[in-house]
């Protein structure tokens, strides 16, 4: 690491990264400031950023309306507890949320990160689920593998029990019903066999599944897949008939990310519950939310418990709550398809000459997110040091090498970020 001139020898020796060895950590860049689209380090290099910070900063970084939402509130209170008390910036939140709603969505639950909205879902499942059934024995679950839910302990259990962590783990995670991810890609013909483990699966077991868990559309960090809409529908079909929750993770796929504001919508069939996270305060803090049905509410209500278990500390920030107001109101006030359309087309045509590379098993993209799948795993060290090189900031995975840019990346950094990952991708 002599070469990265924004290395910190404090930062290495104490502070744990994502998923970083403690004796032989991964390089880390130390940033200054980011604006826009542009995340500026420390000796002065200036990246094009092609993460969005994980899926979050959706408007791109320090956005004027959203420091002032921030400040607004800040001048008013950062905090209250939720237990007793209300406010205007959830309750406006709240309002927003449910215009962009699936329409049978009619409760929300406010939660602190992606992983405690998956806990927050499943405990709803498991109540109503409980409740309806007057049984505990429905309070399982079953989804498909390939699939990310987040770091937490039954988030964990339904991640992909290959690349999740089920193995480090092991006995100590719940068992979880697992079927082979979508093989039916999206866009392609519908192939009736790919469902038919799911609805063997399902039916096998429905006296013990509380619900079915999946990230609609794309299975995101578990393998940036992107499958046939139509599996939803099967699966909306099959949980109705089984009484079986469905629960839609649109933590990453949520706020137009893949061309829809949700991606429900390229199936029109609507969960049960539904969690929402990541761009939900367009990345200035962390906040998600679950949102369920009318009749999963009542149900819950009419349990043992006569409640909702579950209380966090910060529910409902009010600091976050009105962030994501004016992020909410940031969205709504401009056309979302056709900005969404028109950064997919780019990525589209300048993503394309990789697919010829003797490197690339597969190229695809939908929406605003582009991916280059190699055959061979990428060296995540070695390749964001060229991206830092090459003034573009990527973080590959496995053998995803992919990009979900802020929607305010204007034309010409947007190629510019393309044309680099395909000459870096041709190397390998
Ligand atoms: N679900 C999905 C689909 C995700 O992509 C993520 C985060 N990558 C999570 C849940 C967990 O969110 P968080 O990291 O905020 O806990």
């Amino acid at each position: 690491m002599t070469d990265n001139k924004n290395f910190d020898i404090f930062d290495r020796q104490h502070l744990w990264h994502p998923y970083t060895s403690t004796i032989d950590p991964l390089p880390t860049y130390k940033v200054d400031s980011a604006e826009g689209c542009m995340i500026r380090l420390a000796d002065g290099t200036e990246l094009i950023d092609g993460m969005s910070s994980w899926w979050c900063a959706i408007h791109g970084y320090n956005h004027p309306a959203l420091n002032k939402a921030a400040t607004d509130q800040l001048a008013k209170m950062s905090h209250v507890m939720f237990g007793g008390l209300t406010h205007e910036p959830a309750i406006e939140l709240g309002k927003l949320l449910l215009e962009m709603a699936p329409p049978s969505m009619n409760n929300i639950f406010y939660a602190d990160s992606g992983s405690v909205a998956v806990e927050v879902a499943l405990k709803m499942a498991v109540q109503a689920s409980v409740s309806r059934s007057g049984s505990h024995k429905k309070t399982n679950f079953i989804t498909i593998r390939r699939g990310y839910h987040g770091d937490t302990w039954n988030a964990m259990s339904v991640c992909d029990p290959v690349t999740g962590m089920h193995t480090a783990f092991g006995s100590a995670l719940p068992v979880r019903h697992f079927v082979a991810s979508p093989s039916c890609r999206f866009g392609a013909e519908w192939d009736p066999a790919c469902f038919e483990e799911m609805e063997r699966e399902m039916r096998a077991h429905a006296d013990e599944l509380a619900g079915v868990i999946v990230e609609p559309i794309v299975q995101g960090a578990g393998g940036m897949w992107f499958y046939h809409p139509q599996y939803l529908r099967e699966l909306r079909r099959l949980c109705s008939e089984l009484g079986i929750y469905l629960i839609f993770d649109e933590i990453a796929t949520g706020f137009w990310r893949t061309g829809r504001c949700f991606a429900w919508e390229h199936a029109g069939a609507e969960p049960d519950i539904m969690c929402i996270g990541k761009g939900l305060t367009g990345g200035y803090l962390t906040m998600s939310a679950v949102l369920t049905t009318a009749a999963v509410a009542r149900t819950i209500s009419e349990g043992e418990a006569g409640v909702m278990m579950h209380g966090p500390t910060f529910m409902a920030n009010p600091l976050a709550c009105a962030i994501a107001c004016e992020s909410l109101r940031l969205l709504q006030g401009r056309d979302m398809s056709a900005r969404v359309a028109h950064i997919e087309r780019i990525i589209r045509e300048e993503l394309a000459p990789a697919a010829a590379f003797d490197s690339v098993a597969d190229v695809r993209v939908l929406g605003t997110i582009g991916v280059v799948e190699t055959k061979e795993p990428v060296d995540v060290g070695e390749f964001q040091k060229e991206c830092v090189r090459r003034g573009v900031w990527i973080r590959p995975f496995g053998r995803n090498v992919y990009i979900m840019p802020p929607y305010v990346i204007d034309d010409d950094s947007l190629r510019y970020l393309c044309r680099q990952l395909v000459e870096m991708v041709k190397e390998y």
